[in-house]
């Protein structure tokens, strides 16, 4: 829903956030009238949003928590150390049920938090699908190692998706069925070239099916 790149049509901006299903929503990209547009283009029904997952408290990940305002009752998860003047924007909230993450979380049947994890305080998601786990990160700050093998407990790892940031351990990589290497990932290019087949672009706009 929000990247730093977008397919034709789509807007881009340094930032994440990805729909899971139809009713998860993790992360909200920098500003929320990007969000907006791509999730109008993609035909998004907001009133099936159940839940928001909010990775860490950086600006690009947060930035359009606003969208709330359109949705209908919402629970919104936040690291329990979340920055405390965006917890207190989202008590403002009136359709908004806060619930802060300290360790592995149900989000909901077969979306799990990871908890919050390393000195930033950031949560990932692992989410249950028919071919193995695929985890979703927002910067992965602690580490994508430090997240895989995290999320590892709970099945075999089948895809990663979202920021990787700094990530240079290409060789755990091998053997996961789907990267999709998105928004900070520094990488990029690199993963793309060394996972021709196992690797994905990744933009605003497109759509992945597990
Ligand atoms: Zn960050
Ligand atoms: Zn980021």
């Amino acid at each position: 829903m929000y990247d730093n790149e977008a397919r034709p049509g789509f807007k881009s901006g340094w930032g994440f956030s990805c729909l899971i299903g139809e009713n998860v929503l993790f992360d909200t990209g920098a500003d929320v009238s990007t969000l907006q547009y791509n999730m109008q283009k993609m035909k998004i029904n907001l009133q099936e949003i159940e839940a928001v997952v909010l990775s860490h408290a950086h600006g690009d990940h947060t930035g359009g928590i606003e969208i709330v305002r359109q949705l209908g009752d919402v629970r919104v998860f936040v690291p329990a150390s979340f920055f405390t003047p965006l917890k207190r924007k989202l008590s403002r909230f009136r359709n908004v049920e806060m619930v802060e993450v300290s360790d592995t979380t149900e989000i909901e049947e077969g979306i799990i938090s990871t908890g919050e994890i390393g000195r930033i305080g950031e949560q990932s998601l692992i989410v249950h699908t028919s071919k193995g786990i695929v985890i979703v990160t927002g910067c992965s700050h602690p580490g994508l190692d430090t997240i895989m093998n995290i999320a590892r407990r709970f099945g075999t790892i089948y895809g990663v998706v979202g920021g990787f940031h700094g990530f240079d351990k290409l060789e755990i990589l091998r053997g996961v069925g789907m990267i999709v290497p998105c928004h900070c990932t520094r990488l990029k290019k690199r993963i793309l070239s060394v996972f021709p087949k196992t690797s994905l672009q990744c933009a605003a706009g497109f759509v992945f099916n597990i």
